[in-house]
């Protein structure tokens, strides 16, 4: 389900891959491989959210509220329906500078997908290293850390991982560091001693009401990405 590789196949490959603005550190020609894979997905997923947020901006605003609040349950719908491409679903009902910030947030992450990271004016391509298994937190349940701004380090657990989970995972390092969103904590969200909102804690933020965290949480962002990519499928090739 989701991000084939089809859809970054040579003669579907969106317009940016071929500069592969990547840089390497211990990584192996395979490592390479999985998360140029990644990589690519993740950018559909950014992608097709800043497709629709822009096409929803284009609309008068009583149209962009409805559009925004309409739920897309799905007849599985528990209480997490991961794969929503609703906005209220990850970011609560429609408030006009909730709409901009999320905008201008995947604006800023496509332009990182596409450019690499802001050094001073100057854009330097990102830079993915390798972690072993014995490195700290690979040893427990760590799949990647972006502590490093510019680098997105990741662990062999990582490129075990279908297309579509790397790619969450890459979106989701992409979306720390000067963006003004990080994992968020919350009540809301503990499981065992960790109270951050990833994966489910996203929709229990939206849950608990609470939405200036959602905003501000990655995962929010990664999930509704993906929701909407599932929702559209695009067809790149036809987009420029
Ligand atoms: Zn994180």
């Amino acid at each position: 389900m989701s991000c084939h590789y089809s859809d970054i196949s040579a003669e579907n490959r969106p317009s940016f891959l071929p500069r592969r603005p990547i840089t390497w550190k211990s990584c192996s020609a395979r490592a390479r491989k999985k998360l140029e894979g990644f990589y690519a997905c993740g950018y559909l997923y950014a992608k097709s959210a800043d497709l629709f947020l822009e096409r929803l901006a284009s609309y008068p605003s009583p149209d962009r509220q409805h559009i925004w609040n309409k739920q897309r349950e799905t007849k599985t719908a528990g209480m997490f329906d991961e794969y929503s491409g609703a906005p209220s679903h990850w970011f609560g009902s429609y408030v006009g500078k909730n709409f901009r910030f999320v905008r201008k947030t995947f604006k800023r992450v496509i332009r990182r997908f596409e450019k690499g990271y802001d050094f001073a004016g100057k854009s330097r391509p990102i830079r993915f290293e390798c972690l072993s298994e014995n490195w700290g937190g690979c040893r427990s349940t760590l799949l990647a850390n972006a502590s490093i701004y510019g680098t997105v380090r990741v662990c062999p657990r990582t490129l075990r991982k279908p297309l579509n989970e790397g790619a969450m995972v890459i979106l989701h390092e992409l979306l720390h560091q000067r963006l003004d969103i990080g994992d968020q904590r919350d009540r809301a969200c503990h499981r065992g001693s960790d109270a951050r909102c990833y994966r489910e804690g996203a929709r229990k933020l939206v849950q608990a009401g609470k939405l200036s965290k959602a905003l501000r949480n990655n995962d929010n962002y990664v999930y509704f990405a993906r929701g909407i990519y599932l929702a559209q499928r695009l067809p790149w090739t036809a987009t420029r």
